[in-house]
């Protein structure tokens, strides 16, 4: 495990290291109080907090990964577009992996950055993939979100900008958070399938 999660920090880091000021991006973001004043999103409240897109305008000049905007439509599918690019929110429980218990680890659609692991992922009724942790957190960015009178955390990806979804302080043990993602931001690997691209990308396969 601890082999796996060096692996894991080491290819992140690559991708991180392309862009000489996304470090400085990260060391200024805090999310512990940034969430501290996040609304309240009830579990099985359809027009709670998450299904409000977001209206967060993230600096895409800090992002290691930067495509032109007909890349982005090229490389996504016009639902993976609309959320992860122009931070629209998917309907919850119509969505690929709200219920999706299968052993494995979420990815970003935009950038291929592992972002989410299964092992953190928790059924929390509101019909949208949820999870108590990023599976690394200097790969999730967060910004404050003030769209439709609420104050927000916007969660997205660190490496390329794309649009995740909220996160709310109101989520299980052991972090107390509840990272709220849309589907459509995300593309699922198996655990098997990920062990081998762990495998593939450490700094001895090269
Ligand atoms: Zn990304």
């Amino acid at each position: 495990m601890k082999i796996r999660f060096t692996l894991l920090v080491s290819v992140a880091v690559a991708a991180l290291a392309a862009s000489p000021a996304h470090s400085a991006n990260m060391s200024s973001t805090k999310p512990s109080s940034l969430a501290s004043d996040a609304a309240y999103c009830p579990p099985g409240d359809q027009k709670s907090a998450c299904g409000l897109p977001s209206k967060v305008v993230i600096d895409m000049s800090k992002a290691a990964v930067k495509r032109t905007d007909a890349e982005w439509r090229e490389r996504l599918t016009p639902e993976q577009y609309r959320v992860a690019r122009k931070q629209g929110t998917e309907p919850p429980f119509r969505n690929e992996y709200w219920n999706n218990h299968a052993d494995g680890v979420y990815f970003c659609v935009g950038c291929d950055t592992p972002l989410f692991d299964s092992r953190t992922k928790f059924d929390s009724g509101t019909g949208w993939p949820s999870f108590y942790q990023p599976l690394e957190k200097s790969f999730v960015g967060e910004e404050r979100d003030v769209s439709y009178g609420m104050v927000r955390v916007e969660s997205h990806c660190a490496v390329c900008g794309s649009h995740l979804g909220h996160v709310f302080e109101d989520g299980p043990k052991p972090t107390g958070m509840r990272y709220c993602i849309n589907s459509a931001s995300l593309k699922f690997m198996p655990r098997a399938e990920y062990d081998q691209w762990t495998v593939a990308r450490s700094p001895k396969a090269k």
